[in-house]
């Protein structure tokens, strides 16, 4: 039973591969290459400045295009202020209390 186990240990060890500086190398390239054409990198650095690089094939895209801001939402009174406020009944973005009152009257 022991002498199995050792054995089976043994055979273990030496079909056990041992990879040569040349093959690690090698494999290193692949790696490297797969990487190159497949990453994005983000490099952030105290030493030097920050920076993205992209994959040289450049056969991808942004998932979605850039959605411009939303412009300012205006007062229902004047229309050139932004909103500040809500008017409390009539539920009207106003800018000042000069408007607030101007829905109050109407
Ligand atoms: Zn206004």
């Amino acid at each position: 039973m022991q002498t199995a186990t050792i054995k089976k240990l043994l055979n273990k060890q030496t079909s056990k591969r041992v990879k040569t500086d040349e093959e690690r190398k090698e494999r290193r390239a692949e790696i490297d290459e797969v990487r190159r054409h497949t990453m994005v990198r983000f490099v952030s650095s105290t030493r030097a400045p920050s920076s993205v690089s992209f994959p040289d094939n450049a056969a991808w895209k942004l998932p979605a295009p850039a959605v411009p801001y939303p412009s300012p939402r205006l007062c229902h009174v004047c229309k050139l202020e932004p909103r500040r406020y809500v008017h409390r009944l009539a539920n009207v973005p106003v800018c000042s209390l000069a408007c607030y009152n101007q829905v109050n009257a109407v």
